[in-house]
């Protein structure tokens, strides 16, 4: 993988999604087929998803400063890459990020695959408004492996969201983009550990449909809408506040 240190020229960007969101770095090691983030990496036009990544070495030095000007709002971490991917281990930009918005008080939402957001625990609760989301796609592995292959399996993050929730955070579920899976078992792992889910289909077919078929597992719109239906009401039947994005 080709990893670039680079110098950001802003880092506090506006969000569809909240009010604000913090990308430390371009490109994602996870390098999962259906991210949509891929569609959006201009400076990399032409490379592989999942063969660069850029981290934005100067991330919580510009933050400190777009802060001061900026009203409070939510942040997400991240919404273009994962905030806890490999390369974060070494960097912490995302950890030094979070100390400038806990500085100032800032709610913050954080959204992962990686157990690694594990290491940052002490810093999430000191947030007065903070909630942590695991990504899930299915509780099969070998489904997993075929779209993103890089990334921790099922077990691990039922285990991450666990820790979440013992340490008293605020947690939840993004289910997206549905693979082939067993609804019902995701359903019961997840719900114990989390307050709401949010279930998607996600760029299906535009990035993962030609692999999906090359593997047998060719997903139609009955086949989203039917899995989606099961997970929600499986979720909601234990308490969770489950939404569908579709
Ligand atoms: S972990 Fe998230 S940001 Fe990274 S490649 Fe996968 S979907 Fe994209």
């Amino acid at each position: 993988m080709k990893i670039r240190e680079v110098k950001a020229k802003s880092i506090l960007g506006r969000s569809g999604i909240t009010d604000y969101c913090v990308n430390c770095y371009t490109g994602c090691g996870f390098g999962c087929e259906f991210c949509y983030a891929q569609l959006f990496a201009r400076s990399h036009k032409g490379e592989e998803w999942g063969g660069y990544v850029d981290a934005k070495v100067n991330a919580p030095e510009l933050l400190k400063k777009e802060i001061k000007t900026a009203e409070r709002g939510v942040v997400m971490l991240s919404s273009a890459t994962d905030p806890y991917q490999p390369l974060e281990k070494k960097y912490e930009l995302t950890r030094r990020c979070l100390e400038v918005l806990l500085e100032h008080d800032f709610p913050i939402t954080v959204l992962t695959r990686s157990p690694l957001v594990t290491r940052d625990i002490g810093l999430l609760k000191q947030f007065k408004e903070c909630t942590v989301g695991v990504s899930i796609t299915t509780d099969d592995d070998k489904v997993k492996n075929v779209f993103e292959p890089f990334t921790p399996p099922f077990r691990v993050r039922i285990g991450t969201l666990k820790k979440l929730k013992e340490a008293g955070l605020r947690t939840y579920a993004f289910i997206g983009p549905m693979m082939p899976m067993n609804p019902g078992a995701v359903a019961e792992a997840v719900a114990p550990l989390i307050e709401s889910a949010f279930i998607d289909r996600m760029n299906y077919p535009h990035l993962w449909k030609g692999t999906a078929e090359k593997n047998g597992m060719g997903m139609d719109g009955s086949f989203f809408e039917k899995t989606r239906d099961e997970l929600v009401g499986s979720l909601r039947e234990r308490g969770v506040a489950a939404d569908a994005l579709f």
